[in-house]
Formats: C-alpha cells, sequence, structure tokens
C-alpha cells in the first residue's frame, strides 16, 4: 500500500510516516508540501482500532490474555494504523482541489 502526494504525485511509503515525529502531518519527501491526515482516514482508523479492541474483548481465551493481546494491540494501532490507513492532503487546500488534473 501506499499513497501520492497530492501535489506531485510522489509516492510516500508508509515506512517513511513511520518515521516522521507525527503522522498527523508529514512532509512530502519530494517537494517538500505539508501534507495533513484527512478526516476519513482518521476515522477509518479509530473505527478499525474500536472494532479491533472489542474484538479481542469477546475472545473466549483468558482474561490475561486478553490484557496483553489488547495492550499490543493498543501499541501496534498507534504504530501502524496511521502509516497504513492515513490518507494525506495538502494543507490549506481552499478551492484548489478542481484544478488537480
Ligand atoms: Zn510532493
Amino acid at each position: 500500500m501506499g499513497r501520492k502526494c497530492t501535489r506531485c504525485y510522489y509516492d510516500i511509503k508508509n515506512s517513511y510516516i513511520l518515521k516522521e515525529e507525527t503522522s498527523k502531518e508529514i512532509i512530502c519527501p519530494n517537494c517538500g508540501r505539508k501534507l495533513v491526515v484527512t478526516n476519513i482516514s482518521r476515522f477509518l482508523a479509530i473505527t478499525i482500532f474500536i472494532m479491533g479492541s472489542l474484538i479481542f474483548t469477546i475472545l473466549p481465551i483468558k482474561a490475561v490474555n486478553i490484557v496483553i493481546i489488547e495492550s499490543v494491540w493498543i501499541a501496534l494501532s498507534y504504530f501502524l494504523l496511521p502509516a497504513i490507513i492515513y490518507d494525506y492532503e495538502e494543507k490549506d487546500i481552499n478551492k484548489k482541489k478542481d484544478d488537480m488534473e
């Protein structure tokens, strides 16, 4: 999976996003444009996180194991979900969406 810079169509790798200090706002490695995460992808990441958390709590396993799995899930979600799910758009797009093509 990958995503493209809305400006220069440069392929931004997941590993690049992982290396960034914050995944909410990244700088395109090619054109230096500031990109922010879209609300939809943010919502999607949160939904997946909550769904995952709920699924693990109903698993027919010992409570201790659930706690361990939940901890791993929270850590994984925190670090990996943004890199996998997040989609970015240019910051301060006013009416620029129309002249993208
Ligand atoms: Zn770019």
